[in-house]
């Protein structure tokens, strides 16, 4: 049996393409594994589980097909979709796990994040992470009305790309010496996360033993997952 791993689709409405291929992926891939594992940055932004789109319906359809069949799947947080609460789940079955997460796949430890928190160079970043991850900015944020949420999202969205413009490209990857920190602390020889959009399979050494970083792929130009089984893991791209 293979467990499936993806991120960094960032669905939304304006990319149908994407949502094709996510549903495809959906119909074709994911009943055949025996989990489904979703690393964050699921959609492209999420300001409430209260916000009705018929593109939302679809989405929500898609994961509920699935997991009516009995097959899990594990939705964490990215930095665009951290809002994402207990109603999305109990409507999808889709159930929340933590950034960062240990699992045991096939006999190996492996520690699962979104990635974002590896970017330590980016303090900016951080900081305001910081602050809406708050649950008390959180409670007053989701009490506002959907069109104040939306204006909101806005604006930080377009104070984002602003700033992101203006980065050096290196800040937006992980730091080294934290990615080789946090699975030292977690004393795992594997960690599969997102976030960065440089899909790859990296080698180093924790703890004075090889160990492998690998990063799942966004679904901009293609869609990318992970397959995971006994014989190992394997990263594809395909065509979405
Ligand atoms: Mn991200």
């Amino acid at each position: 049996m293979t467990t499936l791993f993806i991120s960094d689709l960032h669905l939304d409405p304006a990319h149908p393409d994407v949502a094709r291929g996510f549903f495809r992926f959906m119909e074709n891939d994911a009943p055949n594994a025996e989990a489904l594992y979703i690393l964050g940055d699921f959609f492209e932004a999420w300001i409430g589980d209260d916000l009705q789109h018929p593109f939302i319906e679809q989405v929500k359809q898609s994961l509920r097909t699935l997991s009516d069949k009995n097959i899990p799947i594990y939705l964490m947080h990215g930095n665009r979709d951290f809002l994402i609460g207990e109603q999305f789940c109990s409507e999808t079955g889709c159930q929340l796990i933590d950034d960062p997460s240990i699992v045991e796949l096939y006999g190996q430890k492996v520690l699962l994040m979104h990635g974002d928190t590896l970017c330590t160079n980016d303090v900016d970043y951080l900081a305001f992470r910081g602050m809406v991850r708050n649950p008390d900015w959180q409670q007053d944020f989701l009490s506002k009305s959907l069109q104040e949420r939306l204006a909101i999202a806005e604006n930080i969205r377009a104070a984002s790309k602003e700033k992101t413009g203006q980065l050096e490209y290196e800040i937006m990857d992980v730091t080294q010496s934290e990615v080789e920190k946090v699975m030292a602390a977690h004393d795992v020889q594997l960690l599969i996360h997102g976030h960065t959009h440089r899909p790859a399979v990296h080698q180093l050494e924790i703890n004075g033993k090889a160990a492998e970083r690998v990063v799942l792929g966004d679904w901009h130009k293609a869609g990318w997952k992970l397959s995971f089984s006994e014989q190992g893991y394997e990263l594809e791209e395909f065509l979405l």
